[in-house]
């Protein structure tokens, strides 16, 4: 049987440099663990447009299409800042999302304990705080028709329209409920069904589709009441489970109680192909960070976490995922910090390599 296939774009920024650690990981599991992976590299976001003129060349998105899993850096910088809407870097990294079907955003907060004090919270409200926030991605607000600037009488007026079919709703769900099962199977679904008919349906499709997991613990809140919750106690959940528009806001809300940009991994998601596996994009959470780009500063902690999540989520070692995770854990809990991490009683941060070292010979040490 061959190996599972994973395609690698590191983009823009500091992209490529977290992505090298990235790299050095996947090959440790090859040589160590017996898992090999087949992996190609290609181009996405500036990087694309500087050798082909546009964001993301179709044979990229073909190849996309082929693997198991993407791997995306970043995209992005001040040198494209003044391209054509239509071939900006962002663009490559939507087409990759629309095209692939991603419907599920999967967004982790995580703290862990080493880092508690980085949180603008109270420590005993963050430490040990393992969440995950299921964003529906393809549908909603975002691209309900009509939508526009129209004329009235004498003024515009700005029109979106909140809109969501049943299916996308299901699918939705059934991937909150799908993850639920793997962790501590709780899900609170959050919309506004006090005001908004589609949170009525919204409701409705969720409830029906938690009785085929009548293991899972199926909760609904108010999202307004949600984002209070999240920032109150937010231990008391397990998986979220939102719309578009709600799960963009309540997702960096519930990111930035674990602390740095630096740490926060990511998962899109999609249909299962036909091998079984879904199709799935990871990537970290933070941008190409050009004001650190090319200096090995940049934390490559969101990155090795976002392939810890396609180790779990599209190839099914959960426990070589938990491995990795481990093996930050350990090294933050023994000190090491690159340059975002460094509180104020300073230090000497490691470099974007020196961190790659650190968990390298943490994972050794977990044999
Ligand atoms: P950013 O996430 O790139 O950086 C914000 C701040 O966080 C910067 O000070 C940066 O140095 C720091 N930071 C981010 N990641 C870090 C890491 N791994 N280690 C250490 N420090 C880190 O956001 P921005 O500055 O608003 O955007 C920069 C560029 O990235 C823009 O072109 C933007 O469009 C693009 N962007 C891309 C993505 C993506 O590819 N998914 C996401 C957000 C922004």
């Amino acid at each position: 049987m061959s190996n599972p296939s994973i395609l690698i774009l590191p983009g823009d920024g500091i992209g490529p440099e977290v992505m090298d650690q990235v790299v050095r990981v996947i090959d440790w599991y090859g040589a160590k663990r017996d898992l090999a992976f087949d992996v190609s590299t290609d181009l996405v976001g500036g990087a694309a447009y500087d050798a082909h003129g546009v964001p993301l060349h179709d044979d990229t998105m073909a190849k996309a299409q082929e693997v198991d899993a993407v791997l995306l850096g970043a995209v992005g910088g001040p040198k494209y800042d003044d391209l054509d809407f239509s071939v900006k870097p962002e663009r490559g990294l939507l087409r990759l999302r629309k095209e692939m079907d991603l419907y599920s955003n999967l967004r982790p907060a995580q703290c862990f304990d080493a880092l508690a004090d980085f949180s603008s919270l109270k420590k005993d409200v963050v430490a040990g705080l393992d969440i995950m926030i299921v964003r529906e991605l393809t549908s909603g607000v975002y691209f309900g028709e009509p939508r526009g600037i129209i004329e009235e009488g004498n003024e515009r007026v700005g029109i979106n329209t909140q809109r969501y079919t049943e299916s996308e709703i299901e699918r939705a769900a059934r991937s909150a409920f799908e993850l639920a099962m793997r962790r501590n199977k709780k899900v609170c679904s959050m919309e506004k069904a006090n005001v908004m008919e589609s949170g009525i349906l919204w409701r409705e499709v969720v409830t029906k589709v938690g009785e085929d997991y009548p293991e899972v613990e199926l909760s609904h809140m108010y999202a307004d009441n949600g984002a209070m919750q999240l920032v109150r106690a937010p231990k008391q959940f397990d998986v979220i489970v939102t719309d578009n528009l709600f799960g963009d806001i309540l997702s960096d809300c519930a990111a930035m109680l674990t602390g740095s940009l630096g740490m926060l991994p990511s998962a899109s998601l999609g249909a299962p192909m036909a091998n079984g596996r879904p199709k799935a994009m990871y990537e970290p959470v933070h941008g190409s960070a050009p004001d650190i780009a090319g200096q090995g500063k940049a934390n490559p902690i969101a990155c090795m976490l976002s392939f810890a999540m396609a180790l779990r989520y599209s190839f099914d070692h959960g426990e070589e995922a938990a491995r990795l995770e481990g093996a930050i854990e350990k090294v933050l809990a023994d000190g090491a910090r690159t340059g975002d991490l460094m509180g104020p009683e300073g230090g000497t941060p490691l470099s974007t390599a020196e961190m790659g070292d650190a968990i390298l010979a943490a994972l050794d040490a977990s044999l």
